[in-house]
């Protein structure tokens, strides 16, 4: 029998899984609506970290509270341990974390490249020795699938290569392994509740760069990553390659700029048509006692907070800015007590996730040049430490 149509229907017929929204423009800065089976994700956003299924030194209900909404969670680290099947008879990634909002994983690609011994890479997949015990391991595009349909994230990467980004001819080779991968992927991928994205590759040359992006769009994705950036080319190449891909990419799909996001690293992909990022910057930092501001970092070791009543930044209105001295910081760090790393874990998320919300905000009023302005005007001035060069 046919139910009338009431609100919260039509509401739901608006937010189909997966769909991209977007609710405003300004130059290339983009506001929208991401919507996924754990909810809507506003973008642009930032997604803080959670390697091992843990964002480190914080619990989910202070996550909750920080108003993070998307997290990220490592398919390496969690294929080889606890392992991906252990995760699915736990109930899923969601379940196993208690983490109720929507959750990404990426493929393992990159850790795979970057961490793993002896990797030998052939056109089927990649086989490696596992960083902790050593033991014989294997990728492909479909394993990777299968892991990350086992963990259970609402968005999910393709596998890709990750190349050196000044190669040109590796990079040429591995854009086009990334390339069959991608369709490997999709043609792999069974769970309609997860949205997998497609990675665009091609390391710091534009006419790689466009191709891949042609290429990726081209397979039907419901949304693009770009890989393969913030590991160790310059600024100026990263932000030319993300107006590259910015031109080719459909605009009604979110594109999200992989393990990037100092906050000028979020600014500036903003200005390029980036909506989705993430970083472990704010939670290793924090382990390494410095405290993320708009413009840099303070280290809070040093000798000259030991007295200091301010807090890290007396415009925050985080739990630890609103709560804790400099001084008290520096002694936690000094006594080697495990709350530093939790305090400055909560100041330097909500330092990201607060600007993030800001940028959104100004490209709602239409303001966002202003604030792109402000900001490095503001970072010019500032006398304390970059980020330059970090992690
Ligand atoms: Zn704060």
């Amino acid at each position: 029998m046919p139910v009338p149509l009431s609100l919260d229907q039509d509401q739901s017929k608006l937010s189909q899984p997966f769909e991209f929204d977007l609710v405003a423009r300004q130059g290339r800065a983009r506001a929208g609506r991401f919507y996924t089976p754990h909810g809507e994700l506003h973008t642009p956003i930032f997604a803080p970290v959670g390697t091992q299924a843990s964002v480190k030194a914080i619990t989910p209900a202070q996550l909750q509270e920080l108003g993070a909404s998307l997290i990220l969670a490592n398919t390496y680290h969690l294929y080889l341990r606890p392992g991906d099947e252990l995760v699915a008879s736990m109930g899923g990634l969601h379940h196993f974390m208690h983490w109720s909002n929507p959750i990404l994983t990426d493929s393992g690609g990159f850790q795979v490249f970057s961490l793993s011994d002896n990797r030998k890479i052939d056109a089927d997949g990649v086989t490696f020795k596992s960083h902790i015990d050593g033991s014989s391991r294997r990728l492909t595009p479909e394993t990777a699938i299968a892991i990350q349909e086992n963990l259970g994230a609402d968005i999910i990467m393709a596998f890709d290569e990750c190349a050196p980004p000044t190669d040109r001819e590796y990079n040429q080779r591995a854009m086009q392994r990334t390339h069959a991968w991608a369709e490997r992927c999709l043609q792999a991928k069974r769970r309609p509740d997860q949205a997998l994205f497609g990675i665009v590759q091609g390391g710091i040359f534009l006419d790689l760069r466009s191709a891949s992006a042609e290429f990726i769009s081209s397979l039907g994705f419901p949304g693009h990553a770009i890989g393969g950036l913030s590991v160790g080319e310059t600024k100026t190449e990263m932000h030319a390659v993300l107006e590259t891909v910015d031109a080719v990419l459909p605009a009604n799909k979110p594109r999200y700029l992989m393990g990037v996001g100092t906050p000028e690293d979020l600014v500036n992909g903003v200005m390029r048509g980036i909506d989705i990022f993430d970083c472990v910057l704010p939670t290793r930092l924090a382990r390494h006692n410095a405290a993320m501001r708009r413009s840099g970092r303070l280290n809070l070791v040093n000798a000259v907070y030991a007295q200091d009543p301010s807090p890290i930044d007396a415009n925050c209105t985080c739990y630890t800015c609103q709560n804790f001295s400099r001084a008290y910081l520096r002694h936690l760090i000094v006594a080697k007590e495990m709350l530093s790393a939790t305090l400055l874990s909560i100041h330097n998320i909500h330092t990201l996730l607060q600007l993030t919300r800001e940028i959104r905000q100004a490209i709602l009023d239409g303001s966002f040049d202003q604030f792109a302005q402000d900001f490095f005007a503001q970072q010019a001035a500032s006398t304390i430490d970059h980020f330059e060069g970090e992690p």
